[in-house]
């Protein structure tokens, strides 16, 4: 579809209609190369890219990115105790409202998407839609077989520190398996609160890191740092697609 090109920058997070007209009068963006200095300029918005202060930008409909999440940033949008996830990425990203597709514990590490598709988020939680979230659990305790076939048939699920009061939750992993004496991989399909955490203490065991390498068929890779982030072509990466 075509659009003017302070229309796209307003629909990509780059501040109100009149700053993305005032950003293109005063030849701050390029397209395919050449500054535009006409801010009705109509482009064609599929596979689109842009430069903003010499910064290329892909257009994107809907947003989706994939963020290594280090220890010590907490998923909600009014964070209590540290700072949000959110301030991870850049402020066009913020103003478009993307928000994380589940939560991940302040204390948790790895990949955790963001997106301001709010159906993607709804088929992305719901355990119905099947998507395999993988966790490597470094435990208190060495890890037996027994405790693997309890987490494989369904455990009651536990608080650990045993503050709250909730009624009882089943919760079964889809796989599980014993990396080394105390590091456990565990694959699950819903997102329950604290869900790993509980599901160890179920056990008798304790979760003392945790790490979440894979969401669906993406995973971390390596060139990707903690606090670091990218796009994400298309929801169907997903589902592997
Ligand atoms: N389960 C947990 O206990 N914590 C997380 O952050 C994610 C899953």
């Amino acid at each position: 579809m075509k659009q003017r090109l302070a229309q796209i920058l307003f629909s990509q997070g780059f501040g109100t209609r009149r700053l993305c007209a005032g950003l293109v009068w005063h030849g701050e963006i390029s397209v395919h190369g050449e500054v535009v200095e006409d801010p009705d300029a109509e482009y064609e918005t599929e596979g689109l890219r842009f430069t903003v202060n010499g910064q290329e930008w892909p257009y994107f409909d809907k947003a989706l990115v994939l963020l290594n999440k280090p220890a010590g940033y907490e998923c909600s949008q009014k964070p209590k105790h540290h700072p949000s996830v959110l301030s991870l990425l850049p402020a066009p990203l913020r103003e478009r409202g993307v928000q994380p597709i589940g939560r991940l514990d302040e204390d948790t590490t790895g990949l955790l998407l963001l997106t301001d598709d709010g159906t993607l988020i709804h088929k992305l939680t719901s355990p119905k839609h099947h998507v395999p979230k993988v966790y490597e659990a470094r435990c208190k305790h060495p890890l037996t077989p027994a405790m693997v076939e309890q987490l494989l048939a369904g455990v009651e699920l536990k608080e650990p520190e045993g503050k709250f009061q909730r009624p009882p939750e089943i919760s079964k992993a889809e796989g599980a398996e014993i990396v080394d004496e105390t590091l456990l991989r565990l694959t699950l399909v819903e997102g329950k609160y604290h869900q790993v955490k509980r599901m160890v203490a179920a056990i008798g065991n304790r979760v003392e890191a945790l790490h979440r390498p894979q969401f669906g068929a993406l995973t971390l890779s390596p060139d990707l740092k903690p606090g670091e982030w990218r796009w994400v072509g298309s929801p169907a990466e997903v589902w592997g697609q």
